[in-house]
């Protein structure tokens, strides 16, 4: 199995690529699909509704047929240019301060998706041998979910960042829902699980 990681044009969020036989999955799916190129697209999923996350579905789905799964919270705002962040994200790069961008971002405010299939609380399947769990952890958003692989590396969205606080601020965000569940099952990840964040590079979880 490969997992493969690329850092998108959009506050350099990264997109997952895990591939096996031939197959593949792709987290948080951005809008370059050559990355593609040769795989079977089995599914994608999205860490949470943001536009730096989901920015690809469309063109993901149209050039390779693959369905999208996230949680029924997620699902329920990818319509919603505000709450999925499309029609202010050109402001929303002006304004944050942890990335640098070099060039001004070429946005899409009408952006929207939408989901094949969902689920509440938690889920799991198995892939190609492998195994997928997925988790709720709202609090950055109302749809983040934590996805274990393996139960040996774990996908945070921005749940879970390297070195920074979580950001609870952003409409759609909640610090209640965060102390109640999203927080409880960050720390519940294992200490040694590889986490492939939403931005930045992968860790280990201390
Ligand atoms: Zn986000």
């Amino acid at each position: 199995m490969k997992i493969k990681a690329y850092s998108s044009d959009l506050l350099s969020s990264n997109m997952y690529v895990i591939s096996e036989n031939g197959h593949a999955v792709v987290i948080d799916p951005f809008r370059d699909i050559t990355k593609g190129e040769g795989l079977t697209i089995d599914l994608m999923m999205v860490t949470h509704e943001h536009y730096d996350h989901i920015s690809g579905v469309n063109a993901w789905k149209e050039a390779y047929n693959a369905p999208l799964l996230c949680s029924e919270a997620c699902a329920a705002n990818l319509g919603d240019t505000v709450k999925n962040q499309s029609r202010h994200f050109d402001v929303f790069c002006e304004l944050q301060s942890w990335i640098k961008q070099d060039k001004p971002v070429d946005t899409e405010p009408d952006y929207t998706c939408k989901a094949d299939m969902t689920f509440n609380d938690k889920t799991e399947f198995e892939w190609q041998g492998h195994v997928f769990r997925l988790y709720e952890i709202p609090g950055h958003s109302q749809g983040s979910i934590g996805i274990y692989l393996d139960d040996e590396n774990f996908f945070s969205g921005d749940s879970l960042l390297e070195g920074k606080e979580t950001e609870l601020r952003l409409p759609g965000g909640s610090r209640k829902q965060w102390k109640e569940l999203g927080e409880p099952r960050i720390k519940a990840v294992p200490p040694g699980t590889v986490i492939f964040p939403g931005h930045f590079n992968s860790f280990l979880k201390e």
